[in-house]
């Protein structure tokens, strides 16, 4: 499509605002362009933090000599003409507002050749206005230089942050388009430095390989597209990337690239999503890396919310967080390895079980127990005995295991609580006499807040006067224990911590207090059994906070260690 000037019917539905925030907007704008060109190779150059300099180089398209200073024109763009192409946009850009926007605050140069033309065209642009124009040679695409940045906006120029800042916001940008398009050849270059290059052969893994390292890749989970299906939607969202295993997590958020019909979007819905998959495996504090592509029909997606174009609208948002969320799952749940004291293994010893979704749709109303956690297979195991009265010892086919027994039996109980707990059906046990219970100011904030959340898990606490408690009912599997110290911990940790999560807090923690202890002695039955109840366990080889249960020291490892070659 030619360049064009967008009629005012259109502009009025464009989500309006400065896209020009920081070095990084502009970078992001042109790798924009240059992908929306259709090339195949785009470098990127910069110096100052951006501020003196980026420059970006594409083999795309080009823009034929007779457009060039139509691209600099408010709304002018080659991507869109209608109203109507507004409800399904395929390409990143749209608004025709990057290039004039850019050189609004910034001298501006482009050299660019069309296909088909003899010669290339040269255009500087400052002020805002033509200062040159020109004929240059160059093989087909386009070079866009931008030079001093915010030089006549002192306020901008103030408020950016230091130079490894800014550079490390570029980098990110160019990081996550490399990712989004393994078959474009990308190359970033700060003040000098290799940054970054991705081979642009097409496979994820590669990009990944420069953008993470190979440690990392080694435990990367591959998924793969299954398009989930989900309830109303025609054509469900197509799902695929790489998340990491649970043997390497990051403390922040920021390892999480979600793509949306190959445009990098942030979504807190989506990166939920893919956490909640995560769901046990992961200690607390921390984070998966992941890359999801999420291709749906353009229809699907509205693009059109903000100015940079990072936030979307889906039109059937849960269907697409569950579909992120079940790929997510189902990648770590085929991959997911009992760990190994020699290597951080990468395939699990058995074939899973086959995975029992129960719900298709999350339901807000039941915090995080509405979705089914599918099973993961323990190989049969032969108990040796106990060791330390903490480690159960067993054979399995593939070597010897090593079971903490408290954690084990943590994570039966605690599913044994969802179990009943979604179902309504904790079983209580009535106190023969009440017993009174006293607490401070604060326990009795979160103790009024989290009254009927108690009740749900069994807990019978009326009011008793002052700062005063009666207790006439404790869950089942706390009776003949310290129900007292439990409750008190739980009023502790439900005062500070995460009031979505209370749900889990409260199962968690009465799972821990009537667990078998470590330290505690087992008959052989007992042993047996908890390994029974462990192998019928959603995730049996993590603990409800995310600890492993059980070590493997593989057969071969055995051999090794006592030097037998064979
Ligand atoms: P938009 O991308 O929203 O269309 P821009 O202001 O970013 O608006 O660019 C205006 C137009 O200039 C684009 O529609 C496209 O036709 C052309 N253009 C910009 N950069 C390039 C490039 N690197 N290669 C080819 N054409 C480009
Ligand atoms: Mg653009």
């Amino acid at each position: 499509m030619p360049i064009k000037v967008l009629d005012s019917q259109v502009v009025s539905r464009i989500a309006a605002g400065e896209v020009v925030e920081r070095p990084a907007s502009v970078v992001k704008e042109l790798v924009e362009n240059s992908l929306d060109a259709g090339s195949s190779q785009i470098s990127v150059e910069i110096r100052g933090g951006g501020v003196s300099l980026i420059r970006v180089t594409d083999n795309g398209i080009g823009i034929p000599a007779t457009e060039v200073e139509l691209a600099f024109d408010r709304y002018a763009t080659s991507k869109i003409g209608s109203v109507d192409d507004l409800e399904s946009i395929s390409s990143l850009g749209f608004r025709g507002e990057a290039l004039p926007s850019i050189a609004t605050v910034a001298e501006v140069d482009i050299v660019t050749r069309a296909g088909g033309e003899s010669v290339g065209t040269y255009l500087s642009v400052k002020d805002s206005s033509i200062a040159n124009r020109g004929s240059q040679g160059r093989s087909q695409g386009a070079t866009v230089t931008v030079r001093n940045l915010f030089r006549k906006v002192p306020v901008r120029l103030k408020f950016l942050k230091s130079l490894a800042t800014e550079n490390s916001h570029i980098a990110n940008i160019v990081t996550q388009y490399a990712l989004a398009f393994p078959e474009v050849k990308f190359n970033l270059v700060i003040d000098g430095r290799q940054t970054l290059r991705t081979p642009g052969n097409g496979q994820l893994i590669d990009s990944v390989i420069e953008i993470y390292g190979v440690e990392v890749v080694k435990n990367m989970l591959e998924i793969k597209n299954k398009g989930w299906e989900s309830g109303p939607v025609a054509s469900p969202p197509q799902v695929t990337g790489m998340i990491s295993s649970p043997a390497v997590s990051r403390s922040g958020r920021d390892h999480l690239s979600l793509f949306v019909n190959r445009r990098w979007i942030s979504s807190r819905l989506l990166a939920w999503a893919v956490e909640e998959a995560y769901h046990g495996l992961l200690m607390l504090g921390r984070h998966p890396i992941a890359i999801i592509n999420i291709s749906l029909p353009t229809k699907e997606v509205d693009v059109n919310i903000h100015p940079t174009k990072t936030e979307v609208k889906f039109v059937y948002e849960r269907a697409v967080f569950s579909a992120v969320q079940r790929a997510a799952r189902q990648a770590l749940i085929e991959l997911m390895p009992v760990p190994k004291i020699e290597e951080v293994a990468t395939t699990y010893v058995s074939p899973p079980r086959q995975a029992l979704w129960t719900s298709t749709e999350i339901d807000a109303t039941l915090p995080l127990v509405s979705t089914e956690t599918p099973a993961v297979a323990l190989p049969i195991l032969r108990v040796l005995g106990q060791l330390a009265n903490s480690y159960i010892i067993a054979e399995g086919p593939d070597g010897l295991y090593l079971i903490d027994q408290h954690a084990a039996h943590e994570r039966i109980l605690f599913d044994k609580i969802k179990y009943q707990g979604t179902r309504q059906e904790i079983e209580v046990q009535g106190l023969l006499e009440p017993v009174t219970f006293e607490v401070n100011p604060k326990e009795e904030e979160a103790l009024k807040l989290h009254y009927e959340d108690l009740a749900e898990f069994g807990f019978s606490i009326e009011p008793f006067g002052d700062r005063t408690y009666l207790v006439r009912a404790v869950p089942l599997l706390l009776h003949n224990k310290d129900w007292t110290g439990t409750v008190r911990e739980l009023l502790a940790s439900l005062s500070g911590g995460d009031k979505s999560n209370w749900w889990e807090t409260i199962a968690k923690s009465i799972a821990c207090h009537s667990a078998v202890r470590a330290g505690q002695t087992l008959t052989d039955d007992e042993i047996r059994e908890l390994i029974r109840q462990l192998e019928q366990t959603s995730i049996p080889n993590t603990c409800p906070h995310g600890r492993p249960t059980m070590i493997c020291i593989s057969s071969g490892q055995l051999r090794r260690e006592f030097g037998r070659t064979a």
